[in-house]
Protein backbone atom coordinates (compact mmCIF):
# COMPACT_ATOMS: atom_id res chain seq x y z
CA UNK A 1 0.00 0.00 0.00
CA UNK A 2 1.58 3.28 -0.75
CA UNK A 3 2.44 5.93 2.02
CA UNK A 4 -0.06 9.08 0.57
CA UNK A 5 -3.43 6.95 1.28
CA UNK A 6 -3.18 6.64 5.15
CA UNK A 7 -6.16 8.50 6.17
CA UNK A 8 -8.42 5.59 6.28
CA UNK A 9 -10.15 6.19 2.76
CA UNK A 10 -8.59 4.81 -0.04
CA UNK A 11 -10.87 7.07 -2.10
CA UNK A 12 -10.15 10.48 -0.50
CA UNK A 13 -8.29 12.82 -3.25
CA UNK A 14 -6.87 15.46 -0.70
CA UNK A 15 -4.01 14.97 1.40
CA UNK A 16 -2.82 17.23 3.94
CA UNK A 17 0.53 17.68 5.32
CA UNK A 18 1.63 19.99 8.18
CA UNK A 19 4.86 22.14 7.37
CA UNK A 20 7.88 21.49 9.33
CA UNK A 21 8.63 24.75 9.48
CA UNK A 22 9.26 26.18 13.15
CA UNK A 23 6.75 27.90 14.51
CA UNK A 24 4.58 27.87 11.12
CA UNK A 25 1.16 26.76 11.30
CA UNK A 26 0.92 26.23 7.34
CA UNK A 27 -0.36 23.04 5.80
CA UNK A 28 0.61 21.79 2.48
CA UNK A 29 -2.22 19.80 0.79
CA UNK A 30 -2.63 18.52 -2.44
CA UNK A 31 -4.90 16.03 -4.46
CA UNK A 32 -3.44 12.86 -5.00
CA UNK A 33 -6.64 11.58 -7.56
CA UNK A 34 -4.47 11.88 -10.88
CA UNK A 35 -1.04 9.72 -9.09
CA UNK A 36 -0.29 7.04 -11.23
CA UNK A 37 2.46 4.86 -9.08
CA UNK A 38 3.06 3.00 -12.61
CA UNK A 39 4.50 5.80 -14.04
CA UNK A 40 6.26 8.32 -11.56
CA UNK A 41 7.51 11.33 -13.25
CA UNK A 42 10.93 11.99 -12.57
CA UNK A 43 12.01 16.11 -12.04
CA UNK A 44 15.77 16.50 -11.57
CA UNK A 45 16.60 13.18 -11.33
CA UNK A 46 13.90 12.05 -8.54
CA UNK A 47 10.87 10.61 -8.58
CA UNK A 48 7.99 13.31 -7.88
CA UNK A 49 4.49 13.34 -8.01
CA UNK A 50 3.94 17.02 -7.69
CA UNK A 51 5.56 19.99 -6.57
CA UNK A 52 3.47 22.82 -3.54
CA UNK A 53 3.56 25.03 -1.40
CA UNK A 54 2.69 26.01 2.68
CA UNK A 55 -0.28 27.13 2.49
CA UNK A 56 1.37 29.91 5.18
CA UNK A 57 5.19 30.55 4.59
CA UNK A 58 4.81 29.03 0.98
CA UNK A 59 8.03 26.71 1.39
CA UNK A 60 8.23 24.80 -1.60
CA UNK A 61 7.80 21.13 -0.80
CA UNK A 62 8.12 17.98 -3.07
CA UNK A 63 5.35 15.25 -3.38
CA UNK A 64 7.69 12.00 -3.48
CA UNK A 65 6.69 8.37 -3.72
CA UNK A 66 8.31 7.90 0.19
CA UNK A 67 10.62 5.51 0.26
CA UNK A 68 11.98 6.65 -3.20
CA UNK A 69 12.91 9.96 -1.20
CA UNK A 70 14.62 8.12 1.21
CA UNK A 71 17.17 5.63 -1.13
CA UNK A 72 17.72 8.93 -3.03
CA UNK A 73 18.51 11.81 -0.44
CA UNK A 74 21.66 10.49 0.85
CA UNK A 75 23.41 13.45 2.01
CA UNK A 76 20.88 13.30 4.74
CA UNK A 77 19.20 16.79 6.14
CA UNK A 78 15.48 16.60 4.62
CA UNK A 79 12.83 17.08 6.99
CA UNK A 80 9.66 14.95 6.58
CA UNK A 81 6.20 16.40 7.10
CA UNK A 82 3.80 14.85 9.15
CA UNK A 83 0.84 13.66 7.38
CA UNK A 84 -2.49 14.83 9.44
CA UNK A 85 -6.19 15.29 8.74
CA UNK A 86 -7.82 17.61 6.25
CA UNK A 87 -9.82 18.93 9.16
CA UNK A 88 -6.25 20.25 11.04
CA UNK A 89 -6.14 22.30 7.68
CA UNK A 90 -9.46 23.69 7.55
CA UNK A 91 -9.74 24.27 11.06
CA UNK A 92 -6.66 26.37 10.72
CA UNK A 93 -7.84 28.57 7.45
CA UNK A 94 -10.99 28.87 9.57
CA UNK A 95 -8.46 30.49 12.41
CA UNK A 96 -6.32 32.62 9.56
CA UNK A 97 -9.53 33.60 8.16
CA UNK A 98 -9.99 35.44 11.64
CA UNK A 99 -6.61 36.60 12.22
CA UNK A 100 -6.42 38.43 8.84
CA UNK A 101 -10.38 39.71 9.68
CA UNK A 102 -10.04 43.79 10.19
CA UNK A 103 -13.44 44.82 10.66
CA UNK A 104 -14.52 44.56 14.16
CA UNK A 105 -18.29 43.02 13.57
CA UNK A 106 -17.03 40.50 10.80
CA UNK A 107 -14.07 39.47 13.58
CA UNK A 108 -16.64 39.07 16.08
CA UNK A 109 -19.13 37.19 13.99
CA UNK A 110 -15.80 34.72 12.65
CA UNK A 111 -15.18 34.17 16.34
CA UNK A 112 -18.26 33.26 17.33
CA UNK A 113 -18.43 30.56 14.19
CA UNK A 114 -14.75 29.77 14.47
CA UNK A 115 -15.49 28.61 18.68
CA UNK A 116 -19.16 27.01 17.28
CA UNK A 117 -21.21 29.10 19.66
CA UNK A 118 -24.71 30.19 18.87
CA UNK A 119 -24.16 33.49 20.07
CA UNK A 120 -25.45 36.69 17.99
CA UNK A 121 -22.36 39.85 17.97
CA UNK A 122 -25.37 41.69 19.77
CA UNK A 123 -25.42 38.94 22.16
CA UNK A 124 -21.36 39.16 22.61
CA UNK A 125 -21.73 43.25 22.80
CA UNK A 126 -23.89 42.59 26.04
CA UNK A 127 -21.74 40.56 27.10
CA UNK A 128 -19.27 42.56 27.26
CA UNK A 129 -21.21 45.63 28.86
CA UNK A 130 -22.41 43.46 31.41
CA UNK A 131 -19.19 41.89 32.24
CA UNK A 132 -17.35 45.79 32.70
CA UNK A 133 -20.48 46.27 34.96
CA UNK A 134 -19.37 43.20 37.01
CA UNK A 135 -22.20 41.05 36.49
CA UNK A 136 -21.59 37.63 35.81
CA UNK A 137 -21.45 36.13 32.22
CA UNK A 138 -20.98 32.27 31.37
CA UNK A 139 -17.82 30.63 30.75
CA UNK A 140 -18.07 30.59 26.91
CA UNK A 141 -19.52 34.16 26.72
CA UNK A 142 -16.54 35.18 29.33
CA UNK A 143 -14.24 33.72 26.41
CA UNK A 144 -15.67 35.41 23.62
CA UNK A 145 -15.09 38.75 25.39
CA UNK A 146 -11.50 37.92 26.49
CA UNK A 147 -10.66 36.98 23.17
CA UNK A 148 -12.43 40.21 21.30
CA UNK A 149 -12.09 42.96 23.88
CA UNK A 150 -10.28 45.39 21.58
CA UNK A 151 -13.06 44.85 19.04
CA UNK A 152 -15.48 44.97 21.41
CA UNK A 153 -14.54 48.31 22.47
CA UNK A 154 -14.42 49.44 19.51
CA UNK A 155 -17.71 48.12 18.06
CA UNK A 156 -18.91 49.68 21.76
CA UNK A 157 -17.77 52.86 20.70
CA UNK A 158 -18.80 53.13 16.94
CA UNK A 159 -22.56 52.03 16.81
CA UNK A 160 -23.09 49.42 20.03
CA UNK A 161 -24.56 50.68 23.05
CA UNK A 162 -22.45 53.76 24.38
CA UNK A 163 -23.15 56.54 22.02
CA UNK A 164 -26.72 54.45 20.73
CA UNK A 165 -27.95 54.66 24.33
CA UNK A 166 -26.79 58.10 25.22
CA UNK A 167 -28.24 59.66 22.26
CA UNK A 168 -31.48 57.71 23.51
CA UNK A 169 -31.20 59.34 26.86
CA UNK A 170 -30.65 62.78 25.28
CA UNK A 171 -34.18 62.23 23.46
CA UNK A 172 -35.86 61.48 26.82
CA UNK A 173 -34.77 64.20 28.24
CA UNK A 174 -35.62 66.61 25.07
CA UNK A 175 -39.13 65.12 25.00
CA UNK A 176 -39.54 65.85 29.20
CA UNK A 177 -37.68 69.44 28.67
CA UNK A 178 -40.44 69.81 25.58
CA UNK A 179 -43.64 68.61 28.31
CA UNK A 180 -41.99 71.43 30.79
CA UNK A 181 -41.91 74.34 28.71
CA UNK A 182 -45.54 73.51 26.92
CA UNK A 183 -46.67 73.60 31.09
CA UNK A 184 -44.78 76.57 31.77
CA UNK A 185 -45.56 79.01 28.21
CA UNK A 186 -48.60 81.15 29.36
CA UNK A 187 -48.66 79.95 32.84
CA UNK A 188 -49.36 83.35 35.22
CA UNK A 189 -46.29 84.43 37.45
CA UNK A 190 -45.79 87.39 40.23
CA UNK A 191 -42.46 88.44 39.39
CA UNK A 192 -40.65 91.29 41.68
CA UNK A 193 -44.07 92.58 42.79
CA UNK A 194 -45.29 92.73 39.23
CA UNK A 195 -47.76 90.70 37.38
CA UNK A 196 -47.05 88.97 34.28
CA UNK A 197 -47.06 85.57 32.74
CA UNK A 198 -44.32 83.49 30.99
CA UNK A 199 -44.53 84.30 27.18
CA UNK A 200 -42.12 81.63 25.82
CA UNK A 201 -38.78 79.51 27.31
CA UNK A 202 -36.20 78.35 24.97
CA UNK A 203 -33.92 75.43 25.02
CA UNK A 204 -30.86 77.81 25.18
CA UNK A 205 -31.91 78.65 28.79
CA UNK A 206 -33.33 82.04 28.61
CA UNK A 207 -37.15 83.15 28.78
CA UNK A 208 -38.89 86.02 28.06
CA UNK A 209 -41.79 87.35 30.07
CA UNK A 210 -44.47 89.47 29.72
CA UNK A 211 -45.01 91.97 32.91
CA UNK A 212 -47.73 94.28 33.85
CA UNK A 213 -47.89 97.08 36.74
CA UNK A 214 -50.72 98.65 38.28
CA UNK A 215 -51.30 101.70 36.41
CA UNK A 216 -51.65 99.38 33.04
CA UNK A 217 -48.44 99.94 31.85
CA UNK A 218 -46.85 96.63 30.24
CA UNK A 219 -43.83 95.41 29.00
CA UNK A 220 -41.80 92.52 28.30
CA UNK A 221 -38.65 91.00 29.90
CA UNK A 222 -35.67 88.97 28.76
CA UNK A 223 -33.66 86.52 31.46
CA UNK A 224 -32.34 83.54 31.95
CA UNK A 225 -34.13 80.31 33.75
CA UNK A 226 -32.21 80.63 36.30
CA UNK A 227 -32.69 84.30 36.85
CA UNK A 228 -36.37 83.78 36.52
CA UNK A 229 -36.44 81.05 39.00
CA UNK A 230 -34.56 83.57 41.51
CA UNK A 231 -37.28 86.42 41.35
CA UNK A 232 -40.49 84.13 41.02
CA UNK A 233 -43.23 83.61 43.99
ZN1 LIG B 1 4.95 26.67 6.35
Amino acid sequence: MNHFMTNGDENMAFEVYKCVEKDCKGYIVFDNADFDFNDIPVVNGKYEFASTHCSECGKEYKVVPHYSVILLDKNGDFDEAENVCITAYEKREIERDFEKETDPYEKVKKFINMRGYTYSVKDVIEGYMNKKQGFYISYTMNDCVNNLEKELMSLVDENGGMKRSWIQELIDYKRKIDLLIEELEGMEIRYKGYYGSIMYLRTNGTVRIYLEDEDGHNWEEDMTWEELAKEID
